[in-house]
């Protein structure tokens, strides 16, 4: 704790060191940054947040590390910016970074030059360009989206207490709908009902009764990616626990209070919905298809050859070591479990 307390000194790298960028601060430039020997480079860190935010527990709570608190304890000094990198320009390596907090100084934009650039701006969420989704719908990828969503919660509920409050939009109100039957969206419904259950069924004991929760998936079955066994317990503990799941059912459109359904046969329904949470995976960041957009031909060929010539060298050495190319395994990804 004291050594915590009391980082110490932190040279400079040196000006003669090349400069190493890190775009972001999430799961993948933490673990580098963690593992990396700062006196080598001329480390610079860039992204809007500027903590760690741990995912696991953000349908839960939310817990962020600041990033400076993993920077001061290495062995020289990194910079960070917080900032949103807008612009990588691959020809003249350099990038551009945005100040798009809420507190803003005089001066909002920097350009950087890089000699290496590590792109680990994770991904953004997929609303497939359904109408009415990103204007309607809570995310929960930050900490303002989980924030947002218990705002909105409790105002469904709020509202659905008001005096004289219709049946038909009491019901509204206290429908939940999560889409996606992903994990994350899975874990998102059943953290819902445990909240229901356990906290609201105290504090509104007349109102927990009535709220209903819907998990809507495309797919035949939720948890797609996951055991045949952890399917079935899922969509049995869900029944148990009276979460309705609707499968084969495709979202078509959302407004400010229902969502459009299309189900296997076709059919449309109309589902009025108090909060909706959306959860249907990831894509890539604006930034990174820019990039890829940028990437003049011959640098993505040259890409091609070098990723061949490191397989070639990889092959080569094997065969060294009395290892034939057609003895390589395989890489096996081991799951060490999951934290959530
Ligand atoms: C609710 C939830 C629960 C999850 N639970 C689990 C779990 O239990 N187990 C598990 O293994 N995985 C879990 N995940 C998935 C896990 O969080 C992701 O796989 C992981 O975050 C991906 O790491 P990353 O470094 O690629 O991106 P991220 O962790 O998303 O980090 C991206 C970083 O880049 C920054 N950034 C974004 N845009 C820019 C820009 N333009 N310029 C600079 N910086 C930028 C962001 O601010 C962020 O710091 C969960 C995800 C969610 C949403």
């Amino acid at each position: 704790i004291y050594n915590e307390q009391h980082p110490f000194e932190q040279p400079s790298p040196g000006d003669d060191k090349k400069t190493l960028v890190i775009l972001g601060t999430g799961w993948g430039a933490t673990s580098l940054l963690k593992s990396l020997k700062t006196e080598n480079y001329n480390v610079i860190v860039v992204s809007p947040k500027n903590y760690f935010l741990f995912t696991p527990l953000l349908p839960s709570c939310t817990v962020g590390t600041p990033i400076r608190y993993i920077t001061r304890h290495k062995k020289a000094a990194v910079q960070v910016l917080e900032g949103e990198c807008t612009y990588i320009d691959p020809v003249s390596r350099t990038i551009t970074v945005e100040d798009n907090s809420e507190i803003r100084g005089n001066v909002t934009s920097a350009t950087i030059p890089f000699d290496y650039l590590v792109v680990a701006v994770g991904a953004e969420n997929q609303t497939f360009g359904i109408p009415g989704v990103a204007e309607h719908a809570c995310f929960l990828k930050e900490i303002w989206d989980a924030k947002k969503i218990r705002g909105r919660l409790m105002d469904c509920i709020e509202t659905a207490a008001f005096a004289g409050q219709t049946e038909d939009e009491i019901q509204r109100l206290l429908h939940m709908v999560v889409v996606g039957g992903g994990p994350t969206g899975v874990e998102y419904a059943a953290e819902l009902h445990d909240f229901i259950t356990e906290d609201l069924a105290v504090w509104y004991p007349d109102i927990a009764g009535k709220v209903k929760i819907t998990l809507v998936e495309a797919l035949p079955n939720v948890l797609p990616s996951f055991s045949k066994q952890l399917i079935e317990y899922t969509e049995s503990t869900f029944k148990e626990n009276k979460i309705n799941i609707l499968t084969k059912t495709k979202v078509k459109g959302v407004d400010q209070k229902h969502i459009v359904v299309e189900d296997a046969n076709g059919q449309t329904t109309e589902i009025p919905y108090g909060l909706l949470v959306w959860a249907t995976g990831n894509t890539s960041r604006a930034v990174v298809r820019k990039l890829m957009a940028a990437l003049p031909n011959e640098q993505k060929q040259r890409q091609g050859k070098y990723l061949a010539s490191v397989f070639n060298k990889l092959a080569k050495n094997e065969e060294q070591k009395g290892v034939k190319v057609t003895d390589l395994k395989p890489f096996h990804y081991s799951h060490y479990g999951s934290l959530a």
